[in-house]
């Protein structure tokens, strides 16, 4: 017996049914049961199955009430959901489908059928969380990108908004790098790219720390739970990381190898939307060490910045 790694729940309230589905299912799959719809949303929400094959003719509430609900909850919306319904008119399929439900298939059901339904819709499930992943990825550096960041950056922010804790961003830029593309070629510069990425990501090593590439030349740091101090301590080691690596730029003006500059701050969210400001001001501390000299970091906080101007 061989499971494979995905959960399905099954909902019908005859037991007969719920046996027939259960002996037909669970040598492959990992199988939760609910006998009604109100036990399918606690099952539901509580152990997050992969597919809901859901019954209609229930008592209560059926199966076209269940998974309105299923589809108004964030935290149910996406389980694909297949009907397996006596009801087997064309309008009943339809209103079904319109609903929501990825399929429909009528009762009495040919056990091979339903076994070869479920086995595609759990195949586009699986595509659809490989590409889902591949779209939060940076191709070239193979770390988490902009767009992964911006949802990282969201769940950080409340978390600490809500434990009063700190989070320190930080804004880190290759240092003269137009110049190293100038006089290595475009592939040495993606190979730096990919050994920077891939040195931020190793001083990183905490759980919660998160490393990005924003863009270009540009990586981002989050620092949850990270006062100013240790945040400064913190990306000065990266800094030093990476000019360990002493990858030649013979056209820098500020060192013989490749530098990066840092720029970081650090609040407590006190607001429940992530603040838009908190990336300007760790960026316009990156402008500052890029005007002090580069190869160097540069932290402060809000009312620094504040007060400079
Ligand atoms: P500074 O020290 O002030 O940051 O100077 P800089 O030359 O690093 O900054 P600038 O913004 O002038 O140039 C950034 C360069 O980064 C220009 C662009 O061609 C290069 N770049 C952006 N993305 C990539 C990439 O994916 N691969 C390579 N090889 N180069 C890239
Ligand atoms: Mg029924
Ligand atoms: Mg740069």
């Amino acid at each position: 017996m061989s499971h494979s790694s995905y959960t399905l729940l099954i909902v019908d309230d005859e037991k007969q049914n719920r046996t027939l589905l259960l002996e037909l299912l669970k040598s492959d799959y990992r199988i939760i049961l609910a006998k009604n719809g109100v036990q399918a949303l606690e099952r539901a929400r509580e152990h997050g199955p992969d597919l809901i094959l859901l019954d209609v003719m229930m008592p209560e509430m059926d199966g076209y009430a269940t998974i309105h609900i299923l589809k108004e909850d964030e935290s149910t919306r996406e389980i694909p959901v297949i009907f397996i319904s006596a009801l087997d008119s064309a309008s009943d399929e339809e209103k079904g489908l319109e609903l929501g439900a990825v399929d429909y298939i009528t009762k009495p059901f040919h056990p091979s059928i339903v076994l070869i339904r479920v086995r595609n819709h759990l195949q586009m499930l699986h595509q659809r969380r490989l590409l889902e992943q591949l779209a939060l990825l940076d191709s070239l550096t193979e770390i988490p990108n902009r767009r992964r960041f911006a949802q990282i950056f969201e769940q950080e922010w409340h978390r600490c908004q809500r434990c009063k804790h700190p989070l320190s961003l930080a804004v880190v830029d290759v240092d003269h790098f137009k110049r190293y593309n100038d006089t290595y070629g475009h592939a040495a510069g993606d190979e730096v790219l990919r050994r920077v990425a891939q040195t931020l990501n190793g001083t990183a090593r905490r759980a919660g720390d998160f490393v990005a590439r924003y863009g270009g030349e540009e990586f981002i740091v989050l620092l949850p739970e990270m006062n100013g101090t240790d945040a400064q301590t913190f990306v000065e080691q990266m800094r030093q990381d990476v000019e360990a690596l002493k990858l030649p730029h013979a056209t820098s003006s500020v060192c013989p190898w490749i530098t990066v500059s840092i720029g970081a701050t650090t609040l407590i969210p006190d607001s429940s939307q992530p603040d838009t400001d908190f990336f300007c001001l760790a960026d316009s501390f990156l402008y500052q060490a890029k005007r002090d000299g580069r190869n160097r970091v540069c932290w402060g906080s809000a009312e620094a910045r504040q007060e400079g101007n």
